[in-house]
């Protein structure tokens, strides 16, 4: 399926590429880069066939014909004189980038063990549910990672393939790094895993990820004993940063150990984050009231067009049920909200939706962020997922550097997310993620 998609917008790309060298033949290779770069966007987005395009766009200069297809494709921007923020790099369509989306349950073909955490009981525990899987022993990830060649995309669609079990040594917490001159919400990471099994467009691993595969701590038990040193009053503290807190908690039974642990914590407050349904073993734990499970949210058809292999709204809906009834409390993150046409029904109908399910006083935290990523994942997104919608919209260089919506849409967003859920209580702790101090002062002022 999606490689028809691909076919299609490779052959789209290959006409402009051909269009731009014969009627714009005397421009040089950069500024006939940005033209095809632009018209293949705006081709895409409004559905007008490549030649038909080229033949409306005006006679003038490079720079008048730039700033006009820049309008054309960025016109919020355009209207907050921001067309300098765009971002126009090279296409890089290819077969070996694309990500197939034929859905399998998740068996990796190797378990790849350091030999200090052969003997763990998660190393057994991966045995005895992939019993087909080849095991390597290995000295050290570090080590095993020195002699393989540059990590490509093509690695990253293939890392499912592959479990790492090590034993973590040295970055067991950290403060979640934020981003520049945004306001923080001081959380804290506990960095148990690294990776994920679901594939969601926008996913900032897919440019962050250098290993081939996905990790998993054995040494739990050393996270515990350094935790004491590591604490801070009333802290809050999550090991859903760098990977899906519960996709495999069946196996590995993290969240047994972390809740069990936890209660001698009662002022700090643990979250499990998941676009799962998988809280079987949460059932099961007995919590002391600090342990917060929380979902990323969407409208059904951000979640179907995105986040491949997660469970549907409606599973998740009814896992926050079931959560809620035993005693946990629950986080709603609203994180990356995308912007399309029709967002503030389909948004408003989430939340009315939520609230009527649940009560404000079983919500331990809300957290709304719009779309934003690291400019070099444009292009992965592009590759692996050529039929995504996402990068339709105006995305520019924001107040970090990461490509965002213009500030406009994002006051918009915020705002009237904001209003829906005061509506049902002013007390909820409702947070801004990664945004600027200027957005939060017109949204919470
Ligand atoms: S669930 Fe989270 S970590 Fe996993 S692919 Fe989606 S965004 Fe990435």
């Amino acid at each position: 399926m999606n490689l028809d998609i691909f076919n299609k917008e490779f052959a789209r790309f290959k006409k402009i590429n051909n269009l731009v060298n014969n009627y714009f033949a005397s421009f040089g290779v950069n500024k006939k880069q940005e033209l095809i770069r632009l018209i293949f966007e705006i081709s895409k987005k409004e559905e007008i066939p490549p030649l038909k395009l080229i033949k409306e766009l005006p006679q003038v200069s490079f720079d008048c014909l730039k700033d006009y297809l820049i309008k054309r494709r960025f016109p919020i921007a355009s209207l907050e004189n921001q067309t300098q923020r765009v971002y126009l790099p090279k296409i890089r369509l290819n077969k070996d980038s694309l990500f197939k989306l034929d859905k399998k349950d998740f068996y990796p073909k190797t378990i790849i063990i350091e030999k200090d955490a052969y003997t763990s009981s998660l190393t057994q525990r991966f045995i005895k549910a992939f019993p087909k899987a080849k095991r390597i022993l290995i000295e050290s990830l570090k080590s095993y990672l020195r002699c393989r060649l540059p990590f490509t995309i093509k690695d990253y669609n293939r890392r499912k393939d592959v479990i790492f079990i090590i034993n973590e040594k040295a970055d067991f917490f950290k403060r979640c790094p934020c981003t520049k001159k945004a306001i923080s919400c001081g959380y804290h990471i506990f960095n148990l895993s690294f990776g994920c099994i679901f594939e969601c467009t926008y996913c900032y691993l897919q440019g962050y990820t250098n290993s081939p595969g996905i990790i998993f701590s054995s040494n739990l038990d050393r996270f515990f004993d350094l935790f004491n040193a590591y604490k801070k009053p009333k802290m809050r503290i999550g090991s859903g940063e760098f990977t899906d807190s519960l996709m495999l908690d069946h196996i590995t039974e993290y969240s047994l150990e972390i809740i069990d642990f936890f209660r001698k914590y009662p002022d700090a407050r643990f979250e499990f984050k998941t676009k799962s349904k998988n809280i079987e073993n949460l059932l099961k734990a007995k919590h002391k009231g600090n342990i917060v499970v929380s979902w990323t949210l969407s409208p059904e058809r951000i979640i179907k067009e995105n986040e491949f292999f997660t469970a549907r709204l409606s599973e998740r809906v009814i896992s926050i049920e079931r959560c809620i009834q035993a005693g946990y409390k629950i986080g709603l993150h609203f994180d990356p909200v995308i912007y399309f046409d029709g967002w503030r029904k389909e948004y408003s109908n989430l939340i009315e939706m939520l609230f009527r399910k649940i009560k404000p006083k079983d919500i331990a935290w809300i957290s709304i962020g719009t779309l934003r990523f690291n400019p070099r994942l444009k292009p992965i997104i592009e590759a692996r997922f050529p039929h995504n919608k996402i990068l339709d919209q105006e995305l520019i260089y924001g107040f970090d550097n990461k490509l965002r919506y213009p500030s406009k849409i994002r006051q918009q967003i915020y705002s009237y997310m904001t209003r829906i859920i005061y509506k049902y209580s002013r007390r909820i702790f409702l947070y801004l993620c990664m945004e600027e101090q200027r957005i939060w002062k017109t949204i919470f002022r």
